[in-house]
């Protein structure tokens, strides 16, 4: 291995980090990676392995946050990323409406058409045609690759420093931009199921078996601020009652474990030089999309710092937005 000092130094080894430190050390960068948690050790080690083909809004929301064009060029980018996702099965993911959802559903399709993400309906709510369930173990494989980069405990110097810490604003640019929030999974000892299902609630099932992660509703404060990954008794609760309900032959609890992600002001992702400081730059704020947002915007990352033409990421994801 090289002594000479790194030329891009990416702290955070979770799949944003990871999927970073691979791309640049391919393209022959001299790479420092830093974690003092180790691989996989954030909120990528907690995940279930549910491959949403969108951002996590029903698509009439997100159309009425971003415009159509937006939101389409939204959902052309995750596409673009699942396309390139190792590990993952195509199986689709249902969208379980709760009661008050019921009357949207119709707005939800008509949306859905026009921003390009496949979907019909179901007795329960609507199949989206893309995304599935990714094998973690064959995601990890994938970014540690055969010759993988070495993970640091403690940070060097570098030309550039990136920033994919998920949750903990390391650079002060993310301090007010990012909310640790507690999400949860608690894993039954089945039955498995065959497409993952994601629900109102934040509340996703999946997983070679049957496995529920969320935090909403539960507790007054809904997660938001708490960053110690130790599951609360409250949402364990909640996830089991929710999941016995749409699942009453689900098993016993074999498992729960909870891990801190990372909810950014607006909602999305947060990619990119920080304004004014093109040596800094974020990757971070995927909420409970990381495996639909952390890869493609890990590329672009990587194609912005080798100078590669790219299209980067869409503009409503870019750290420019928060310029002065
Ligand atoms: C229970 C649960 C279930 C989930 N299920 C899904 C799912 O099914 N599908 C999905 O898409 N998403 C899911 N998510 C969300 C997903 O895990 C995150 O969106 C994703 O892991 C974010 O990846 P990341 O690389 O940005 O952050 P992280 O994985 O949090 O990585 C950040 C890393 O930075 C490190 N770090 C912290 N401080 C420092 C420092 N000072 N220096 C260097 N490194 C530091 C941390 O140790 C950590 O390893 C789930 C989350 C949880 C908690």
């Amino acid at each position: 291995m090289s002594d000479d000092p790194a030329e891009v130094q990416v702290h955070g080894a979770g799949w944003a980090g990871l999927a970073i430190a691979r791309g640049l050390a391919d393209a022959g960068v001299r790479v420092r990676l830093v974690d003092p948690a180790g691989v996989l050790g954030g909120a990528s080690g907690r995940a279930l392995g549910v491959a949403l083909p969108t951002h996590p809004e029903h698509p009439h929301r997100l159309e009425a946050g971003l415009g159509t064009a937006g939101a389409a060029a939204l959902v052309a980018f995750i596409r673009e990323g699942l396309d390139a996702l190792p590990g993952l099965a195509r199986v689709g993911v249902d969208w379980l409406a709760s009661p008050q959802e019921r009357g949207e559903l119709d707005d939800a399709l008509a949306a859905a058409a026009r921003i390009g993400l496949g979907a019909t309906r179901t007795d329960a709510g609507y199949h989206l045609h893309d995304g599935g369930g990714v094998d973690l173990a064959a995601l990890l494989a994938a970014l540690r690759g055969p010759d993988p980069v070495p993970v640091h405990a403690t940070a060097g110097t570098a030309e550039v420093d990136v920033y994919a810490t998920g949750a903990v604003a390391l650079d002060p640019f993310l301090a007010d931009k990012l909310t640790p929030v507690r999400w949860q999974a608690v894993h039954f000892d089945g039955p498995a199921l065959a497409v993952p299902v994601v629900s109102q609630h934040a509340t996703v099932f999946w997983a070679g078996g049957l496995s529920a992660a969320g935090a909403r509703w539960a507790t007054p404060h809904m997660e938001v601020g708490e960053t110690s990954p130790v599951p609360e008794p409250r949402v364990t609760a909640m996830l089991e009652r929710l999941t016995r309900a749409a699942f009453p032959d689900a098993g016993a609890i074999l498992d729960v474990r909870a891990g801190i992600v990372a909810e950014s002001c607006d909602g999305l992702p947060i990619v990119g030089p920080v304004p004014g400081r093109p040596r800094a730059v974020v990757c971070a704020g995927f909420g409970v999309a990381g495996l639909a947002y952390a890869l493609p915007c890990a590329r672009a990352v990587v194609d912005g710092l080798l100078g590669r033409p790219s299209a980067g990421v869409p503009k409503p994801l870019r750290t420019a937005r928060f310029a002065p």
